[in-house]
């Protein structure tokens, strides 16, 4: 029997109830298909930094080290608890970042995706979604502004300074550029490349780069955007969209952006993908303000799991009949509270009830 480890970082806030429908389908997805899912779960995030002190603690850095694919719930408290820890442990520098460092996870996959039938979950209007919004985002991950040089300390004038640097060098913008044309061969043929090359001096090397590369894609077609006009036209007119690249900060926002025309964060999956090893994510955050309500939207983390099961282990065919079962549950009517608008007739049901309905749906199939 094919047997595959998996290690699972449940995080903070809402994590570790997404993560139990997570399992839940896991674990159904292994009876299914005549697998062993080995699950270890390791502590991760603030949680850890309380409990081992330290919020990436090297008992999971082993477990992941050893699993053939990581699982990541959401980490992070809110801005006051935050205080709670040390800056350089706070869940993102102390836990994530290192994360992706450790597996060189430089491409982040966030596909951002809502058919016609559920246009209503989403704030634009009707005539703006069209047939439906279906685009994805390809985020750098491992470089520029965030894994830059950083200092902070006092000036010669006596003043408080910070000082954090947006690096890049070619290679690690030819990697992602490969990754973003190969995506575009496999949808629509059409590339967006966004940047700020106007005031950025990274932007104008990474625009060369995606020039350079691009000449080995002549079938793509590639539209250059500045980030900001982006912005704009993902509320105008996101259907213009099928592949979007950039660069990390601007992948973090725009991203959310994405998850806010859709409807809810809750339905950002996210693959991050490295050389050797990818982990798994949803794209937001653990939402301290609805923790332990049950009534978190797992789509993200369910989602998350079947970009694993296509990116990592191959179960092309299973990785779709988990998508299907979230869009059954969802146009049947029913649906967690975040998705919930004014006047709308939708069932709501929490997040225990939505894995239990994705798992009764995927049974079918
Ligand atoms: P957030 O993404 O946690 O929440 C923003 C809003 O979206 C909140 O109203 C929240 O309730 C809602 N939301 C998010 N996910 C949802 C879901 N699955 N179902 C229903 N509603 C959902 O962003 P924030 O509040 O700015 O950040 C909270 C913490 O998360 C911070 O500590 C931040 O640093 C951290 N964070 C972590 C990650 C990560 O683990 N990769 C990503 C982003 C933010």
């Amino acid at each position: 029997m094919t047997k595959h480890k998996i290690a699972l970082l449940d995080g903070d806030g809402i994590g570790p109830e997404i993560m139990a429908e997570a399992v839940k389908i896991l674990e159904l997805v292994a009876s299914r298909n005549k697998l062993e899912f080995d699950l270890v779960h390791g502590a991760f995030g603030a949680s850890a930094y309380f409990e081992h002190g330290h919020s990436f603690p090297d008992a999971t850095k082993q477990l992941c080290d050893e699993a053939d694919a990581i699982l990541k719930g959401p980490i992070g408290l809110s801005h006051e608890e935050s205080k709670k820890i040390p800056v350089d442990m706070q869940p993102e520098r102390g836990a994530l970042l290192p994360l992706r460092r450790r597996y060189n996870t430089f491409a982040n996959f966030r596909p951002v995706f809502l058919p016609k039938g559920l246009a209503h979950f989403s704030p634009l209007k009707p005539e703006i979604i069209g047939d439906g919004i279906d685009f994805i985002i390809i985020r750098e991950l491992v470089g520029g502004l965030y894994f830059g040089a950083k200092e902070a300390g006092i000036n010669s004038d006596g003043k408080r300074y910070v000082k954090e640097s947006l690096e890049y060098d070619e290679d690690q913008i030819k990697r992602i550029a490969r990754v973003a044309f190969d995506t575009a061969m496999k949808r629509k043929k059409v590339l967006h490349n966004i940047h700020k090359s106007n005031v950025l001096k990274s932007s104008v090397l990474w625009n060369e780069i995606m020039e350079e590369v691009g000449a080995n894609y002549p079938e793509v077609e590639v539209k250059h955007i500045l980030v900001d006009a982006a912005a704009t036209y993902l509320c105008l007119n996101p259907g213009q969209f099928d592949v979007m690249v950039m660069e990390n900060m601007f992948g973090d926002i725009l991203s959310d952006q994405g998850g806010g025309i859709l409807g809810s964060l809750g339905l950002m999956p996210s693959a991050c993908i490295g050389p050797d090893k990818a982990y798994y994510e949803p794209s937001h955050g653990s939402a301290p303000d609805i923790a332990g309500k049950n009534i978190a939207n797992p789509y993200s983390m369910i989602g998350s799991v079947a970009m694993m099961l296509e990116m990592s282990f191959g179960l092309v065919q299973e990785s779709r009949n988990v998508w299907h079962a979230m869009q059954s549950v969802f146009a049947q009517g029913y649906s967690t509270p975040d998705l919930s608008r004014p006047g709308s007739d939708l069932k709501m049901i929490d997040t225990q009830a939505f894995g239990d309905l994705v798992a009764s749906e995927l049974q079918k199939l």
